[in-house]
């Protein structure tokens, strides 16, 4: 038995075989042979398992993800059938009497050497597809197992050093019963859509890769950052009834679905979901969501080969208002950079990404793929409640122009007869700090903030999201954002206007007294933090809880705050 000590990210606990998400061995040695068809054959068997996995994972895709992500398969699979390679590794094997491993390694690093020098930004991105394809087809010749976490058809608890968030919206939530990383933190991507998903996860372990084989019995307690590998009877027995009491508390949680949000002394706030597919709608509303707090669009781009059409992004954005029916829907416009790359948009190599060319910065760079995204959402307004909003505004003049160019758009759509809502809010995230400083200013343009605690923490506390080694400065109670955020909702307010927050702080049961007490008016956070966090709210006076706001903004420390307000709210 052996315990690791991670940082929690979803809640749960999973009890299940550990199945290893790490790239195999793909090592051979060229060989000389003396039978040719023979050697052909192996390469054909290898290429005919390798075109029906990649058809189910396809398939596993379109299903879960929609028929735009199952499209890179797509791509995949051209490149098995593509005669020119395989006819070229074919004549390899052939006319050098070589193995199938050294023909296909060399044709398919000519064909990458030569994508990869192309001018083409969707070329180049067919040698990644060879890439990819290629690999799957040596592990095949090598017999050795190719990990597939679309294919996976058992109980397992995943094991990776991280998981990127395409690899986590391929997980089939059947079969995948929790996963635990070396790397991440509770806000980085994968830990996010861990959440969505509902399966428990243990991230930044450090040495999970290390300390465990395939098939070892693994326990991950999501909730208090617990790894066990290969648990004895007892400790079994314990996590085993931690599991049960989990589901029980869920039931009770469950009662509280169709109630409306209201603390103990009558003043109602909004609980939203943050999602990040249309996917993701069926549970928000099932866990009470009272409104879509933040729709994070980029993963409609991300684990797709391009970009997704003004038709796709409409598709996807109706469907989810439709669903949500009369109930707001914030929808934030395209956040690609910092730990989400698209494989498909060359972006140069930055020192720090995150502090680089991300979100609206690139969006009002490459304004071609800012007025798709305008255009899509302006023609689904009529579908429901939308209200959209920016990443990542830094300063009054990127607004404006990410403002004016959503206008543009509302005024060409119009002009080609197309109908678009006039009662669209347009509003900011607010996750960079000199935004939070100057809310004042921001509240007379804006129709609403929304408080993205996961940047601004990181921006404020200058520590990197995805860096486990700096997490414990990942301090939501530090009275510096408390003071940002109180800051924010004043603006807001002084201005007539409403401020929410999506930010992972916005779920967290310490967090959600103090915003109460500011006057946060919507909080959008993860679904299964809904229905805790508003079982908690009924219970807590939000007169009370204003009451201690000076007292707590005067404070020194994260740790004084939590103290505070754990013996006020007996936690
Ligand atoms: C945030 O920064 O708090 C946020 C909600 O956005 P994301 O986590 O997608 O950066
Ligand atoms: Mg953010």
């Amino acid at each position: 038995m052996k315990n690791l000590q991670g940082i929690a990210a979803s809640n749960g606990v999973a009890i299940s075989k550990a199945y290893t998400l790490e790239a195999p061995d793909l090592s051979f040695e060229t060989e000389k042979v003396k039978d040719v068809e023979l050697e052909i054959q192996r390469l054909k068997d290898a290429l005919d398992i390798s075109k029906t996995e990649l058809e189910e994972v396809k398939e596993h895709a379109r299903q879960s993800l929609g028929d735009e992500h199952a499209e890179i398969f797509s791509a995949h699979l051209l490149v098995l059938s593509d005669p020119e390679l395989i006819t070229a590794v074919e004549d390899k094997i052939k006319n050098e009497n070589v193995n199938a491993e050294a023909a296909l390694d060399e044709i398919s690093q000519m064909f990458i050497t030569m994508f990869d020098q192309m001018d083409n930004a969707y070329m180049r991105e067919r040698a990644a597809d060879i890439k990819d394809v290629t690999k799957r087809v040596m592990a095949h010749l090598l017999d050795v197992s190719f990990p597939d976490p679309a294919l996976i058809n058992e109980e397992v608890v995943i094991i990776a050093e991280d998981l990127t968030p395409s690899d986590t919206a391929q997980l089939n939530k059947q079969f995948v019963k929790g996963f635990t990383t070396n790397i991440g933190g509770r806000t980085s991507h994968s830990a996010i859509m861990a959440r969505s998903l509902e399966i428990p996860a243990v991230v930044g372990t450090k040495t999970i890769t290390k300390d465990i084989k395939d098939g070892d019995t693994i326990i991950v307690d999501g909730m208090d950052g617990e790894v066990i590998i290969n648990p004895s009877e007892d400790v079994l027995e314990k996590y085993q009834s931690k599991q049960a009491e989990f589901a029980k508390q869920k039931e009770v949680w469950a009662q509280l679905k169709d109630e409306p949000t209201v603390s103990k002394d009558g003043q109602h706030v909004e609980l939203g979901a943050n999602i990040g597919t249309p996917n993701d709608v069926e549970g928000a509303l099932n866990n009470g969501g009272e409104a879509v707090g933040l729709y994070r669009t980029e993963f409609l781009y991300m684990g797709n080969s391009d970009f997704p059409t003004e038709d796709e992004q409409f598709e996807a954005y109706k469907s989810v208002l439709e669903q949500m029916k009369d109930k707001p829907v914030v929808v934030r416009t395209l956040d690609i950079g910092g730990d989400k790359e698209l494989s498909y948009l060359d972006l140069p190599e930055e020192m720090n990404p995150f502090l680089g060319v991300r979100a609206i910065r690139l969006c009002l760079e490459r304004k071609d793929i800012f007025r798709t995204q305008l255009r899509a959402l302006l023609r689904a307004s009529t579908y429901g409640n939308l209200k959209i909003m920016f990443p990542m505004i830094a300063t009054l003049k990127e607004f404006r122009e990410a403002k004016g160019l959503l206008l543009e758009e509302k005024e060409n759509l119009k002009g080609e007869g197309i109908q678009v809502s006039d009662e669209i809010e347009i509003g900011i995230m607010v996750e960079i700090p000199s935004t939070a400083v100057i809310a004042r200013q921001f509240a007379k343009e804006v129709d609403f903030f929304s408080i993205g605690t996961n940047d601004l923490i990181q921006y404020t506390m200058a520590a990197d999201r995805m860096n486990e080694s700096v997490s414990y400065l990942y301090q939501p109670y530090h009275p510096a954002i408390l003071t940002l955020v109180n800051n924010v909702i004043e603006a807001a307010h002084a201005e007539g206007k409403w401020a929410g927050m999506c930010g992972e702080m916005a779920g967290d049961s310490i967090a959600i007294p103090i915003l109460l007490g500011f006057g946060l008016d919507e909080f959008s956070m993860s679904a299964t933090s809904i229905l805790p966090a508003r079982t908690q709210i009924r219970d807590l006076s939000k007169e009370e809880m204003a009451s201690y706001k000076e007292q707590l903004l005067s404070m020194s420390t994260a740790e004084e705050v939590e103290a505070f307000i754990r013996e006020k709210t007996n936690q």
